[in-house]
């Protein structure tokens, strides 16, 4: 590798975050249109309106389409306000403001993010996630750059049902353990050593304040410690995501506990009735005893079972017959294929059992 560029996050956060909009913005024109989910276009309306003033003009509320898909994208484009439109103001969660990024990619216009909840960090992140029309997993979508700016208001957020930022922290904490282990014994790259350092920013706050966090988020309390978990989710997780997959070889970004998700999700289940970051905190645990990091199993243990997260695949509607079933098509999944070791059946099956005795144990012990 010999030359390369980097583009990183940029963002406000605070309860009046809008209100640097107008700052921010005008080098980029004087008009916007606001794509959205509708929910998130409610919430982020009376804020918008108050920024909204001698600076940018917002020529239209446009609801994104309702998947981030390639065909949806296109259908997206075509809309002649948009066009018309100096910025995109992408407004909602993770589908919404992916759609948006590559809505403006394909039309060469700057776009801003408005996350409305803090469930990802589609918002700060050089990537979309796409799918089918019919929201089967396609592939990500890479951009050079990530969004101009993030505007993160905390007001609207802690405002959001706490169940999006719940299973994100858990998508949260395994890049730290999913990006520490992929890159065990590897000599590294400049910006990949930075994420991989970075990442225990993604576990640190999480294990810290997540509890206090999901509280006031319950409470609708914009706290220190809900902006802290806030920051984790959207900010620290897309820079590191952004650092890890620079060179795209080898992928650091992911690793067993996302495996773990990507192989359950064949029992419509876990598309259903259960959350991606859920899912992925049940497969942190699997990874830790896989990898032999007992201690930091017990911390991560304690923490899902004092908020609720899963802590044996039953909490996830899988019994142990369709676990093990998923086992040979998991260990050739692409996350693990960059490892420290190779990832067999009798490995994942044997952690497993171990996760389902500790389990059982703590439950018993509990009832005491
Ligand atoms: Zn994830």
């Amino acid at each position: 590798m010999d030359n390369y560029s980097m583009f990183l996050p940029s963002y406000t956060i605070g309860p009046s975050a809008y209100e640097a909009v107008g700052e921010i913005c005008r080098q980029y024109g004087k008009t916007a249109v606001v794509l959205g989910g509708r929910r998130a276009m409610e919430a982020a309306k009376p804020y918008l309106d108050e920024a909204e003033g001698q600076t940018i003009k917002i020529l239209d509320y446009v609801w994104f389409g309702g998947e981030c898909s390639y065909g949806n994208v296109n259908t997206v484009a075509a809309n002649k306000t948009i066009a018309k439109a100096d910025m995109i103001f992408a407004v909602g969660g993770g589908k919404a403001t992916d759609t948006a990024k590559c809505v403006g990619e394909l039309l060469n216009k700057p776009v801003f993010t408005f996350p409305t909840i803090a469930s990802n960090c589609s918002c700060c992140t050089s990537v979309s996630i796409m799918y089918t029309s019919e929201g089967v997993f396609v592939e990500p979508h890479f951009f050079s750059k990530p969004p101009v700016h993030a505007f993160i208001n905390t007001e609207i957020i802690c405002q959001s049902p706490v169940q999006y930022m719940w299973a994100g922290m858990g998508d949260t904490y395994a890049k730290f353990y999913e990006a520490t282990v992929s890159a065990r014994g590897d000599k590294l790259e400049h910006f990949t050593a930075l994420g991989v350092e970075m990442s225990g920013m993604c576990a640190k706050p999480i294990f810290e304040y997540g509890r206090r966090a999901l509280e006031d988020n319950r409470r609708h309390v914009n706290s220190h410690e809900l902006r802290q978990v806030v920051l984790a989710i959207t900010v620290t997780t897309a820079m590191v995501s952004i650092f890890v997959t620079r060179d795209h070889t080898p992928d650091y970004n992911s690793g067993l506990a996302h495996a773990v998700f990507y192989a359950l999700t064949r029992f419509p289940v876990i598309e259903e009735k259960h959350l991606h970051g859920e899912v992925v905190a049940l497969g942190v645990l699997i990874l830790l005893i896989a990898d032999k990091q007992l201690d930091e199993f017990e911390r991560v243990y304690k923490f899902n079972r004092v908020t609720g997260l899963p802590t044996s695949i039953f909490d996830v509607g899988i019994t142990e017959e369709q676990f093990k079933s998923v086992l040979p098509g998991l260990v050739t999944l692409s996350d693990i294929r960059h490892y420290p070791y190779e990832v067999t059946v009798q490995m994942v099956e044997e952690a497993f059992l171990y996760l389902e005795e500790y389990n059982k144990s703590v439950i018993q012990a509990e009832k005491r």
